[in-house]
């Protein structure tokens, strides 16, 4: 479960990016957070991921509360979470296949469970035939395909997209939805920040709006 209470958030120019926000997603919930550039989505999943200190408040997340975390911790906090960003971050001269492997590899997994492990997530995805491929030869919406799979390979909690839709067309933009749709179907708790309403209209989710670092409407969830 992911709980934030009474969050805020000013950056030391003095913009107060969240405000008093208090929000619950419960174990499995698949929630979209949409409002415009500037409303603070960006700044609540740095939050989340400990990249930022809120400037008062109090965010738990699965038990862990972030304001406690001794510093050493943070690494091994933050592996627990998958992030996938709008400009999906791959390595250019890795392939397919080592991109997702490298997730692995600097947390020292073996070789042979490796072999295993992104072959089966590039199915989930449905990059199978893609493997030997780089970046550069990939479309936006099959780079995104990898830099999912390689938030997942390591089977986190809860996965965190900012805007991971952001640089596809509409047709690539709802196939990723969908996979990721697919993915908290599985159990991955999720929070998938959009800046497009339009977009996660039509997905019958929990959909919470932001505007000026608050949040102005909260529906469509199980509770
Ligand atoms: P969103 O992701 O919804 O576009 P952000 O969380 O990026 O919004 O930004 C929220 C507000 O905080 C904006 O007014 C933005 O200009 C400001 N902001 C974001 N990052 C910083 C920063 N590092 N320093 C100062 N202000 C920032
Ligand atoms: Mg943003």
């Amino acid at each position: 479960m992911i709980e934030l209470s009474h969050v805020n958030k000013v950056y030391s120019e003095g913009n107060r990016a969240v405000k008093d926000l208090s929000l619950t997603i419960d174990d499995g919930e698949i929630a979209f957070i949409v409002g415009r550039s500037g409303s603070g989505k960006s700044t609540l999943l740095k939050l989340l991921l400990k990249e930022l200190e809120p400037t008062s408040g109090r965010i738990v997340v699965n038990d862990m509360d972030l304001g406690k975390m001794p510093r050493r911790y943070v690494p091994k906090y933050r592996r627990k979470l998958g992030v996938v960003f709008q400009d999906f971050r791959l390595l250019k001269d890795l392939t397919v296949f080592e991109n997702v492997a490298f997730a692995q590899r600097v947390i020292g997994v073996p070789g042979r469970v490796i072999r295993d492990t992104v072959p089966e997530m590039l199915r989930l995805v449905g990059l199978s035939a893609k493997y030997k491929a780089y970046p550069a030869q990939l479309s936006g919406g099959e780079q995104q395909r990898v830099a999912i799979a390689r938030a997942l390979i390591n089977r986190p909690e809860v996965l965190l997209a900012d805007e991971p839709t952001g640089n596809l067309d509409s047709f690539n933009a709802h196939e990723i939805m969908h996979l990721l749709e697919e993915i908290n179907q599985r159990g991955t708790t999720m929070i998938v920040v959009t800046h497009s309403h339009e977009m996660v209209q039509q997905m019958k989710k929990r959909v919470i709006t932001m505007e000026r670092g608050a949040v102005i409407q909260d529906e469509g969830g199980s509770r």
